[in-house]
């Protein structure tokens, strides 16, 4: 039997078929769940809606606003009812701010990246949990440059590490509900959003020739880790951050 069969899953953040939140939710579909998405706007539906055809459940949530955030998620709960997991595959700095000097990173800029990358995951988990059935999950999507200093990534690893303390926090209030929070670190993937970082060949170059095998990780082991943390199969881990980078962060 397949470990997410007749579960609702909301997965945020598909873009296109490069996207890690599509990863996701194949892996997830390839284990028996019903995938709800959200789009960021009409622009971004029209890209899913082709992805993943006209029968499937589409609602529009911006995360930079919490009235958009509320509407989806009830939206989600008068559709699902119930839902059994939540993935956070959403982030967003401007190109200002992912090249040159960390210390030219603008007030305004900053606060928006945080706001995005960051605080959305705080707003939606708000706003998802009364329809997050018992022994769901949340994951968020979290990158190496949280922790070291990456060329270019500059805003974004501020924001991650912002992210990653989220996840512990938001971990610590939720799992006595039954609501397990965690992170995965994934490798550089060539998606939409990391072309946004200056050089962002040389962070893939960089994450290939660190695995094994000089192959970067792909958003199916991406996607395959994550259907692992919203399922009941990990129901021992809470409040972590999961490195999906076939190594790279070990050198
Ligand atoms: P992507 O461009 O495919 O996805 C980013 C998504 O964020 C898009 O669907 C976009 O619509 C959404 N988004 C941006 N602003 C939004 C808003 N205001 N409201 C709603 N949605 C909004 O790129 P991706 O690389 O798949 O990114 C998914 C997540 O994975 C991000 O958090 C990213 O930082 C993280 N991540 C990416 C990499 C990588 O190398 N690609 C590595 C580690 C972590």
């Amino acid at each position: 039997m397949s470990f997410l069969e007749g579960k609702k899953i909301v997965i945020m953040g598909v873009a296109n078929k490069r996207s890690i939140a599509w990863g996701c939710a194949e892996a997830m579909m390839q284990q028996g769940a019903e995938i709800i998405y959200t789009y960021q706007n009409e622009r971004m539906k029209k890209s899913l809606v082709k992805l993943v055809g006209e029968d499937a459940f589409t609602v529009e949530c911006d995360v930079a606003s919490d009235e958009s955030i509320e509407k989806a998620m009830d939206t989600i709960g008068e559709y699902a009812g119930e839902i059994h997991g939540l993935v956070h595959a959403v982030a967003y700095a401007n190109k200002e701010e992912l090249s040159g000097n960390v210390s030219d990173i603008s007030r305004d800029g900053y606060q928006l990246a945080q706001d995005i990358s960051s605080y959305s995951l705080i707003a939606v988990s708000k706003y998802a949990q009364k329809y997050l059935a018992p022994n769901s999950g949340i994951v968020s999507m979290s990158y190496l440059g949280s922790q070291r200093a990456i060329p270019n990534y500059n805003m974004m690893g501020i924001a991650k590490a912002s992210l990653e303390a989220a996840i512990r926090y938001l971990a610590a209030e939720f799992s006595p509900k039954g609501i397990r929070v965690n992170g995965i670190s994934a490798g550089a993937i060539k998606t939409l959003a990391v072309t946004g970082v200056k050089d962002y060949q040389k962070l893939i170059e960089l994450s290939e020739s660190r695995t094994p095998d000089q192959q970067g990780v792909t958003i199916e082991e991406v996607g395959n880790t994550c259907a692992f943390l919203i399922s009941p199969l990990s129901s021992g881990i809470i409040g972590d951050i999961i490195y999906v980078d076939k190594g790279v962060h070990l050198s």
